[in-house]
């Protein structure tokens, strides 16, 4: 039998109705995908408790011993059955609300059981509530009892984690001994795996902690070489393709600017990145490198010196960014600092005009221009450059795989492409997720900035929030005050920034406010924005669409409002907003007082750290790798089930290496020995993503 066929409907006790609900919630059709539904946890259910041993208990725990007799409390609602329990020495109430009648049948007086779960505590005194009741036979679960995710929906339908325990274990039954194995001999022999039969049982039903640690190394490794394994074949076909351009020499404008014109001594993390990029772009390939920087690392001047090196090549570069506002700040910025360099520099957005375009093209196509800033109009057909070397996208995660493919097709020869990014993606990750992507890293900010304090506010606190802006207003500075995302169907969300808005404008009557969220029209929404840019308006009411990097020095507040609805990549951009002038500043995250452990928790990283390496491994840890705020929405080439980037670093790292020997003395997994590679990485990228115009 197949098992990555067979239908789990025809598991004794699922049914078609209940298969139809597991496929629906889970995406499990097959006895392979139902295999392949990981324990999130396991209960040690080897040790027994005594009831007298039973102070600060917060877990599963169970107990052997006798019901010694039924009563029955309570009226209406409130009717309970009680289930006295003695384990020989002491007693304590089992208590059911539900199935009075069932329990007094079932259950005998005076008669072995075992009682499973997770006890009260009341005033001191314990018990439990529907309690598992099992009698003591041979084929309990001795050792550890996996639990399973479910969904609501799935335990109306009797799909709890017990019932899921009982198919997978009819599933694995099915499993011949002879399982044909899914990683090649010299892996398994290079680290002693467990076989896969074996692993599949011992991660479901693990005999101990041991063997369980051991399943669950085989399993973890084979899900990221399989990873890596669909990323770098890809990454190498690419690669080997792509002949670039060679910027052979460092010329006269590169090093006129550098010292003549560089208003600031560079960092010796810009030193370093300048030089990796420079490396690249010598070399006979072309270049795919994804610049990481901090908010206010100063990636921008990388950029120019990158763009400067392109044009002493005589090749022309452009800078690409998601949005008109940003755009225009690159344009003002680049232009201000190439004065007096003889380097040519325009803007091209959607709102140029049209007879402000055709100089441009024009420019571009003989070749009089050097540099040009612009947004995704850069992209459409009628931009032709004479001569593209380089293209610079900032801020990447707003700039799709097609757009970047775009940017490749305006030379006959893919210009070199340099992303940048702030959104500080861990290293083991970039490296999944980008298979032969470089990646260079600005960990350092330019000297004397003060660090940003974060506090995190309960409602209780707003007056005094509100003073404490009063007071900064008083000094001059400027204050952003965020909301979650206004989204097409939530209404709820515009009233909230615009009730914010009418609030700001009536509680700080000494300055102009501005408001921006998504549902603004591009022009209205941009005069907004430059109102408070020029610091015409001293507040700024807004959606998300500030994220990302708008530069207003003076701003020394960042008030984000629910900010336990933001993921802590975002809070930790939006927070980059302020801290880039001289003056001491602040982020107030505000929430209700009712909120999660996990909230708390994650709103203290925001208070404890600055580091955006930090804020992303702690998001990456709190709510798995989908969320890592937009940059990784393309996701990898399929789900993981048991593996984590973070956690799994050092597997991952190992899986890499092994890949990489495989396919360089195999590249078309040809040998006997790796053939069933390919059909395993079939069946597998279920949901793959074009990675081939991304390394
Ligand atoms: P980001 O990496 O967020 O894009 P920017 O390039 O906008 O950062 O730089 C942030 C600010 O820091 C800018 O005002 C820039 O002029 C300044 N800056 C960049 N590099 C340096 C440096 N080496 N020394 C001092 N200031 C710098
Ligand atoms: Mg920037």
């Amino acid at each position: 039998m197949d098992i990555t066929k067979a239908d789990i409907k025809y598991l004794p006790g699922m049914g078609p109705k209940r298969a139809e609900l597991l496929n629906k919630e889970l995406g499990i059709q097959t006895l392979y995908d139902l295999i392949n539904h990981f324990p999130y946890k396991y209960i040690d259910r080897s040790r027994f408790y005594k009831i007298s041993e039973m102070d600060n208990v917060n877990a599963h725990i169970q107990i052997r011993g006798q019901i010694v007799g039924f009563s029955v409390k309570g009226e209406g609602r409130a009717k309970r059955l009680i289930a006295l329990f003695s384990d020989g020495e002491k007693t304590i109430e089992l208590i059911f609300f539900k199935g009075l009648n069932y329990i007094t049948d079932a259950y005998k007086i005076r008669t072995d059981y075992i009682i499973f779960g997770k006890p009260n505590c009341f005033n001191g005194v314990y018990s439990f509530v529907h309690p598992d009741i099992e009698l003591p036979t041979e084929d309990r679960i001795k050792g550890f009892m996996p639990l399973y995710h479910t969904t609501e929906k799935m335990k109306t339908h009797g799909l709890h984690s017990k019932a899921l325990q009982k198919f997978i274990f009819l599933a694995l039954k099915q499993l011949p001994e002879k399982l044909p194995e899914t990683l090649p001999l010299t892996v398994r022999k290079k680290h002693g795996f467990m076989g896969l039969f074996q692993a599949l049982w011992e991660i479901h039903f693990p005999h101990n902690s041991n063997l369980l640690d051991l399943a669950k190394t085989r399993l973890k490794y084979e899900e990221l070489f399989y990873i890596q394994l669909a990323i770098l074949r890809q990454a190498k076909g690419m690669r080997a393709s792509t002949r670039g351009h060679e910027f052979l020499k460092v010329g006269d404008k590169f090093n006129d600017f550098y010292h003549n014109h560089l208003p600031f001594a560079l960092t010796e993390a810009q030193k370093r990145v300048i030089k990796e990029i420079r490396a690249d772009m010598r070399g006979p390939k072309q270049m795919n490198r994804l610049l990481q920087g901090d908010v206010g690392s100063g990636k921008t001047i990388v950029a120019l010196m990158c763009m400067l090196l392109a044009v002493d090549n005589g090749f022309q570069a452009c800078l690409v960014a998601p949005t008109e506002i940003l755009a225009t700040q690159h344009y003002l910025g680049l232009k201000d600092l190439l004065k007096n360099t003889g380097v040519t520099v325009e803007l091209l957005i959607g709102s140029t005009k049209k007879s402000e375009r055709k100089p441009i093209h024009e420019a571009l196509r003989n070749g009089n221009l050097d540099i040009l800033v612009g947004t995704h109009a850069v992209l459409e057909d009628e931009v032709q450059f004479n001569n593209l070397g380089l293209a610079i996208i900032d801020e990447q995660h707003r700039f799709g795989v097609a757009q970047r493919a775009k940017m490749w097709s305006k030379n006959t020869r893919a210009p070199h492409v340099l992303v940048m990014t702030a959104t500080p993606i861990p290293r083991t990750l970039a490296m999944t997720v980008y298979g032969d992507l470089d990646v260079s890293v600005i960990d350092e900010l330019p000297p004397g900035r003060k660090p940003i304090r974060t506090y995190h506010f309960y409602e209780t606190k707003r007056p005094n929030v509100y003073s404490f802006i009063h007071k900064e207003l008083a000094e001059g500075r400027q204050i952003y005050v965020v909301y979650p995302l206004v989204k097409e169907s939530e209404k709820i969300d515009l009233k909230n920034v615009e009730e914010g808005f009418e609030s700001m404008k009536n509680i700080f009557k000494e300055v102009k406010v501005s408001m921006v969220h998504g549902k603004m029209k591009p022009a209205e929404k941009d005069s907004e924005m430059q109102a408070f840019v020029s610091g015409e308006t001293r507040i700024l009411v807004a959606t998300t669409v500030i994220e990302v990097g708008v530069n207003v020095p003076n701003a020394s507040v960042m008030v984000i409002e629910n900010a336990e609805r933001f993921g802590l990549s975002q809070l930790h951009q939006l927070r980059g907003r302020v801290g880039r002038g001289a003056e001491q500043s602040h982020c107030i995250l505000m929430t209700k007082y009712e909120i999660s452990e996990d909230t708390r928790k994650r709103l203290s990283i925001m208070t404890e750290t600055n580091d955006g390496f930090k804020v992303a491994e702690a998001d990456l840890q709190l709510r798995g790798p989908g969320d890592l705020d937009g940059t990784m929405q393309s996701g990898l080439p399929f789900a993981l089930h048991i593996a984590n980037l973070v956690r799994d670093g050092v597997v991952l790292q190992t899986a890499r290496e092994d890949v990489q020997q495989i396919l360089s003395s195999d590249p078309n997994l040809q040998s006997p020995e790796h053939q069933f590679l390919t059909a395993q990485l079939k069946l597998r990228a279920t949901d793959a993503v074009n990675w081939s115009m991304i390394s």
